[in-house]
């Protein structure tokens, strides 16, 4: 096992992952930005560098300043989390390069299935079902737009190759609104990922986002712990998962979780991950990307699984078999995740600034992970994320409950958060009858979109 694991990320998942190698007995190494010199993650590893200015490109996101760290303070491992570096295939081979072990899968996978077009190749010719879309690499140029969609039939989604956190997506519903919006979409890849390169897929309305949460040691041992439904989104940005999906069946999750297991055992995939699937109405379920990294939404599957994903990242970075067989995992209860935002309740823009008392509920099957205490301020600089309650019980209805209980008691002062809007969700008797899908949210748009939130670079993508 390794002896110091270096966390190269921020806020609740630097935590997570430093309790983790507490419990394994691996030392840590925080890095952190200026912004973030009271940060909790810094308090509470054993060790803690600051590697650069506020802004991510110098800091969290700065290789070589973190490469040098790890050397410099002889970790042998590095944990990305998620967001950052997570899914850069330059970072995982850095590490590499170096003689660290990175924990993740390899460079080649996060590379491969970070260019969505060549991860739809794959995944058809392997089987796993995927939407009607543009074939081959992409398209950059509207003509070719403009012919991919006339052959899919309108509405279509363009989405970004090397997409992400929902960046470079815009719902098409005619060929106008192709003119108008395809510049727009690559403008924003462009800018967001450097590449204009797109691709198109039939828009599915009405479909539920459903994604199996893959294991898969060094030996090609590959096992699947059930699903989550992220379908409670905005702006394709998830706000609130669960797990079990609510209109799961036993031969659904059969057939999708093979299809999962598939999509990482066809290009020999290695460490946790995630597979993401829409469900349509009829019971068919598509493949619209693999997340190669540990997830925001992972806490809600280790409730139902009874498994430590992070632990079990870690396990096999070092060489260790999966600890359990498919046959092993079982869905205890229901588990539900509210993600909650540094935002402004009505236009949604990020409201960083001081907390000045915070009180995190608790009891049984109340789990909070968060970084915030008393007088800790928000910085403007990274993602809004400030915490994740969770909460698991017996059955959904009493996660329901539960999770309104945990919610009403949640004191987070200073700031604006999206508490109430959790709690309008969790009232709303669609979503407690679990008919619902990826448009829900939109009965609760209380103000015209806002503009997306200024944030340098997201500490999460949404997936
Ligand atoms: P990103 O990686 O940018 O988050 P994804 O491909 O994971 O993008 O999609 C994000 C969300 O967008 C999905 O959860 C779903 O709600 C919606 N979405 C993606 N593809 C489609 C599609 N073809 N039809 C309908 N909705 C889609």
């Amino acid at each position: 096992m390794f002896k110091k694991l270096l966390v190269a990320n921020r806020g609740t998942i630097a935590i997570r992952i430093i309790r983790a190698c507490r419990e394994l007995g691996i030392g840590t190494i925080a890095i952190y930005s200026t912004a973030d010199k009271d940060a909790l993650h810094v308090r509470i590893a054993d060790e803690a560098v600051c590697i650069g200015p506020a802004a991510a490109e110098d800091s969290y996101l700065n290789i070589p300043s973190i490469i040098s760290t790890v050397l410099t303070y002889g970790a042998d491992a590095v944990h990305p989390g998620y967001g950052f570096l997570s899914e850069n295939g330059d970072f995982a081979e850095a590490c590499r390069r170096s003689g660290v072990n990175f924990v993740g899968p390899r460079a080649r996978h996060i590379r491969l299935m970070g260019d969505k077009p060549r991860a739809r190749r794959i995944m058809k010719r392997a089987g796993v079902p995927i939407l009607p879309g543009s074939e081959g690499t992409g398209v950059s140029e509207l003509k070719d737009a403009q012919a991919d969609a006339k052959r899919l039939g309108y509405p279509v989604l363009i989405k970004a190759a090397a997409g992400g956190g929902g960046k470079g997506m815009r719902v098409v519903r005619d060929a106008h609104e192709l003119a108008r919006l395809f510049p727009l979409a690559r403008a924003e890849s462009e800018a967001a990922f450097g590449s204009r390169t797109m691709y198109l897929e039939k828009y599915l309305e009405r479909a539920r986002h459903v994604e199996f949460q893959i294991l898969a040691d060094n030996n090609r041992n590959v096992i699947h712990l059930g699903e989550r439904d992220c379908s409670i989104q905005r702006r394709h940005q998830k706000v609130l998962e669960e797990a079990p999906c609510p209109v799961m069946t036993k031969r659904l999750r059969e057939k999708m979780g093979k299809a999962a297991v598939r999509a990482a055992e066809v290009v020999g995939y290695s460490n946790v991950g995630t597979v993401e699937f829409l469900l349509a109405d009829d019971g068919q379920f598509y493949f619209i990307e693999m997340n190669t990294r540990i997830q925001v939404e992972h806490g809600v599957t280790e409730m139902v699984t009874s498994t430590d994903l992070v632990r079990e990242s870690i396990r096999i970075a070092a060489g260790e078999p999966l600890g359990m067989k498919q046959r092993q995992i079982g869905i205890e209860g229901a588990a539900i995740e509210c993600r909650i935002y540094a935002e402004d309740a009505r236009t949604h823009l990020p409201s960083p600034g001081v907390v000045t008392n915070h009180h995190a509920p608790g009891g049984l099957g109340v789990r909070v992970e968060t970084a915030l205490y008393d007088g800790y301020r928000v910085p403007v600089h990274y993602d809004p994320l400030i915490a994740k309650l969770i909460a698991h019980a017996d059955t959904r209805a009493l996660a329901i409950v539960r999770s309104k209980a945990a919610l009403r008691e949640y004191v987070i002062d200073g700031i604006s958060t999206n508490i109430p809007l959790h709690l309008k969700i969790l009232d709303d008797a669609d979503f407690q009858g679990g008919e619902f899908a990826t448009d829900f949210l939109k009965r609760y748009e209380t103000a015209p979109p806002a503009a997306p939130p200024a944030i340098e670079h997201p500490t999460a993508k949404a997936s």
